[in-house]
């Protein structure tokens, strides 16, 4: 008799577990997907082109056990899911910053492509199938559907993903699955995302792109530091910069810490330089200070910055040379308060989930209940921007897939 293997959730780590444990001819491969389709936040990664990895690959790159991610990434490495995507038919290419992609830049091509290749081996795909229960029988597992559907399997990979990101029909099923089974979770919160920020005058800004270094100070320390686009929004800020510092300013605010941002605009000029050029603008003799500054920034930001800073702007700019630091300051160092956190919903991806102790990282196996695996954003393991969150549900998925 063949060996029962259920996978639960079709998204990046269990269409790869379920290719890997397909591979071994003494198991029958099922999944069950809630959704009417498998891989939709694949399909919809990297802005509709797959980020699936990056060629700075390290553990450094990821929040949480850096040691399991370590363990991880050794067992199943950015070569070997290179070498992956290359042998079921998916050439890749390395964009900005180390970022692969499909050589197709659709990211649709990698879910079709998976799919593919788990129809070649007999993998069983049931849709709009929710998995309300798990519960250990003899020699296994018993899972139920939302349709009250009854399964049996011998080992289970409970592949659910985490909570960010709704509309793509994320959900806390995968945590409440693992609770069931015994397991602790650590409790979630949006990590890449954009940051809602209070000081009112930076949302005039809304849609407009510039090269920042945004510093996140925790109690009076710098403790993270990014140069990259911000696009400005109506609420705060989104674009690269923003997404990169979410987690830290979430984790500082729901701890309750006292957090500020403080935004340079002037990124890529030192101090000097700023000074020089600020010099020669404030002293043309018939301008505002405002409109003295129309000529080295975007026309919108002198009024900005400025109110943030507390400094009138209609005066003349020459009134401002006695008093140029306040000035530089105002463009260097604004500091921005962070709102709320923003919710879910608008998070691609989400800190916490199963605790790592409780995860063999040599197979993905829980230490808690023999013959349950856990893959992919479930676990207490999140990475930047960049393919490596990607990066940790093939690898995840692949382990899982290959000691079932
Ligand atoms: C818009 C967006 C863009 C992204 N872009 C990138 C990127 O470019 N690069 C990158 O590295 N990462 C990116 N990510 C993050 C990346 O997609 C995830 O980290 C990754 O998909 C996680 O894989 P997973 O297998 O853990 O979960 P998922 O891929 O989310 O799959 C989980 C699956 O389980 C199903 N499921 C959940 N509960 C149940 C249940 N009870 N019963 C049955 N099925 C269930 C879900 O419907 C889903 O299909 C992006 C995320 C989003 C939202």
């Amino acid at each position: 008799m063949k060996q029962t293997i259920g996978i639960i959730g079709g998204g990046a780590s269990g269409l790869v577990a379920a290719y890997f444990a397909s591979h071994n001819n003494n198991n029958s491969v099922h999944i069950f997907e809630k959704q009417n389709k498998i891989g939709r936040k694949v399909a919809a990664s990297g802005n509709g082109r797959c980020n699936l990895t990056n060629m700075n690959m390290g553990s450094e790159h990821y929040h949480g056990d850096k040691t399991f991610v370590a363990a991880v990434l050794g067992a199943f490495s950015l070569d070997d899911t290179i070498q992956f995507f290359e042998t079921i038919g998916i050439v890749t290419t390395t964009l900005e910053n180390g970022k692969v992609y499909p050589a197709s830049l659709q990211a649709t091509t990698v879910v079709r492509i998976l799919e593919h290749e788990l129809s070649h081996y007999n993998v069983t795909i049931h849709l709009s199938r929710k998995i309300e229960s798990i519960k250990p029988v003899a020699s296994g597992f018993k899972v139920t559907t939302a349709g009250k559907e009854e399964h049996f399997f011998h080992k289970i990979i409970l592949a659910c993903g985490s909570c960010a990101y709704s509309p793509l029909g994320a959900s806390k099923d995968g945590y409440d699955l693992a609770r069931m089974m015994g397991h602790t979770v650590v409790e979630p919160f949006p990590a890449i995302l954009p940051v809602t920020i209070t000081n009112k005058p930076l949302h005039t800004l809304q849609g407009i792109r510039w090269d920042c270094t945004l510093s996140v100070v925790i109690d009076n320390s710098v403790v993270q530091q990014v140069t990259d686009e911000v696009l400005f929004t109506a609420y705060g800020i989104s674009g690269p910069a923003a997404l990169s510092i979410a987690r830290t300013v979430n984790h500082a605010l729901l701890l309750g810490k006292a957090v500020t941002i403080q935004c340079n605009i002037f990124p890529y000029y030192a101090y000097n330089d700023v000074r020089n050029k600020l010099m020669r603008l404030l002293s043309q003799p018939d301008k505002s200070l405002e409109f003295a500054l129309y000529g080295i920034m975007n026309n919108a930001m002198p009024k900005v910055f400025l109110s943030i800073a507390g400094i009138e702007y209609t005066l003349p700019a020459a009134a401002y040379i006695n008093n140029i630091d306040a000035i530089i300051n105002a463009f260097t160092h604004a500091t921005l308060h962070p709102g709320a956190v923003r919710p879910f919903t608008e998070a691609v991806v989400a800190a916490g989930g199963v605790a790592m102790d409780e995860v063999d990282p040599t197979t993905m196996q829980s230490k808690l209940v023999p013959g349950l695996f856990i893959t992919g954003e479930l676990l207490n393991i999140d990475g930047n921007s960049g393919g490596y969150n990607l990066q940790f549900a093939w690898s995840t998925g692949a382990i899982a897939g290959k000691h079932c």
